[in-house]
C-alpha cells in the first residue's frame, strides 16, 4: 500500500509501505476513503517538532476491512469515523467525556492515516459507524468530524458557548472556522471572527460570524472591547497555540468569561498574576472528539451542517507533498487527500 512518510522537516514522500495487520484483538484495519493534512502536521514540517522518517496523518474515514477477535461494535464493511486518539470509551475518564485522556489512550491512527490502510487500536471505543454508506459528497464533512470539526466543537463547549453569548474566535484555520460553525449551532448570539484573509473571512461569515476583526495584538483586543460595550467576549475560542493567540484570547475575554483553547500549545507561557486578576476560566487541550462524534455524524448525515467546505484543495494521496507545501505557504486552508 502507499502512504506518506515525513523524512525530515520539509521532506514529505509517498512510498510503498507494509500493509498494516491486526496486532491486538481489539484492533481494526480500515481501508481509507479520504484523509487529510492537519495544521498540526505543519509543526514538524516547519521544524518546530522533531520528525524522522515518521508515518503521517491522524484524520481518517473509511471502511472496516478487518477486525480483531474482540471487536464487537463495528463490522467489516461498515463506514466509520474515528479520531486522533484511540480510547476504550469505558473508563471513568472516557465516561466523563474526556476520551483524549483515556487511561488506555494511544494514537488513533497507529500506522499513520495518510495512507491507503490504517490500523486503529481499541476499535470498539474509538470508531463510530455511520448509519449506512455515505453519499460521496458527505465524505469531506465526515472527515472533518474526525478532527477539525470535533476540535472546534470542543473549543466552543469548553468556552461555554450558548444562547445570549458573544463569542470571539482567535485563529482562522480550519479549527477556528469550524469553531464558528459550532458556536452558531450551540446558539451563540454574536460571533466575532479574527481574520485578515478575504477567503477565510467569507467562510467565517458563511459559518455564522457576524463581525470580522482584522487588527492584531492590542488593537485587536481594543476592537473586541469596542464591539462588546467595553467588556470583552463571554466566550473565546483559541485555535492557534502561539503566545500571541493565547494573550489575545485572555485579554479579549470578560471577567467571568471562558476561554476554550485547542491550538496545540507551542512555547505559550501564562503569567500568573495576569491570569489571577483576569477572572477568566481556562479550559482546553486535545479535544475529546469521540464524545461529539455521534452528534456530529448525525448533523452531517441530516445535512444540517457542511463542515467539509473547509477543504479548499483536494489532491490524490500521491501528491501529498504538494498538499503540505500549499498549506505551509497558506495557499490552502485544509487539504483533503483522496485515497
Ligand atoms: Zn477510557
Amino acid at each position: 500500500m502507499r502512504g506518506v512518510i515525513m523524512y525530515a522537516p520539509g521532506d514529505v514522500r509517498v512510498e510503498d509501505r507494509e500493509m498494516p495487520a491486526i496486532v491486538e484483538p481489539t484492533d481494526a484495519i480500515l481501508k481509507l476513503s479520504a484523509t487529510c493534512i492537519c495544521g498540526s502536521d505543519l509543526w514538524p514540517y516547519r521544524g518546530a517538532e522533531r520528525v524522522d522518517h515518521t508515518p503521517m496523518g491522524h484524520e481518517y474515514v473509511g471502511i472496516v476491512h478487518e477486525i480483531g477477535s474482540d471487536v464487537k461494535n463495528v463490522q467489516v464493511g461498515d463506514f466509520v469515523v474515528g479520531s486522533f486518539f484511540a480510547s476504550d470509551n469505558t473508563c471513568e475518564i472516557c465516561l466523563a467525556g474526556y476520551q483524549t485522556h483515556c487511561v488506555h489512550r494511544q494514537p488513533g491512527a497507529a500506522t499513520g492515516a495518510q495512507s491507503e490502510y490504517v490500523r486503529v487500536p481499541l476499535a470498539d471505543g474509538t470508531l463510530v459507524a455511520t448509519p449506512g454508506q455515505p453519499d460521496p459528497d458527505l465524505i469531506p464533512s465526515l472527515l472533518a468530524a474526525s478532527d477539525v470539526l470535533g476540535t472546534g466543537w470542543f473549543a466552543a463547549v469548553a468556552a461555554e458557548v450558548g444562547p445570549g453569548k458573544t463569542v470571539a474566535v482567535v485563529g482562522d484555520g480550519a479549527v477556528g472556522l469550524l469553531g464558528i460553525l459550532a458556536a452558531k449551532q450551540l446558539g451563540a448570539e454574536r460571533i466575532i471572527a479574527m481574520s485578515r484573509h478575504a477567503d477565510r473571512q467569507a467562510l467565517a461569515r458563511r459559518f455564522g460570524a457576524n463581525d470580522i476583526v482584522e487588527e492584531r495584538g492590542a488593537e485587536c483586543v481594543a476592537r473586541i472591547k469596542e464591539l462588546t460595550d467595553g467588556l470583552g467576549a463571554h466566550s473565546t475560542i483559541e485555535a492557534v497555540g502561539t503566545q500571541e493567540a493565547m494573550d489575545q484570547a485572555l485579554r479579549a475575554t470578560r471577567a467571568g468569561g471562558h476561554v476554550g483553547f485547542v491550538g496545540v500549545s507551542h512555547g505559550v507561557e501564562i503569567e500568573g498574576r495576569q491570569l489571577f486578576f483576569s477572572g477568566v476560566h481556562l479550559h482546553g487541550g486535545p479535544a475529546p472528539v469521540r464524545r461529539f462524534l455521534p452528534e456530529l455524524i448525525d448533523l452531517i448525515w441530516r445535512r444540517e451542517i457542511d463542515p467539509g467546505v473547509v477543504f479548499d484543495l483536494v489532491l490524490p494521496l500521491e501528491e501529498a507533498a504538494e498538499g503540505y507545501r500549499a498549506m505551509d505557504e497558506r495557499r490552502a486552508t485544509k487539504v483533503l487527500l483522496t485515497v
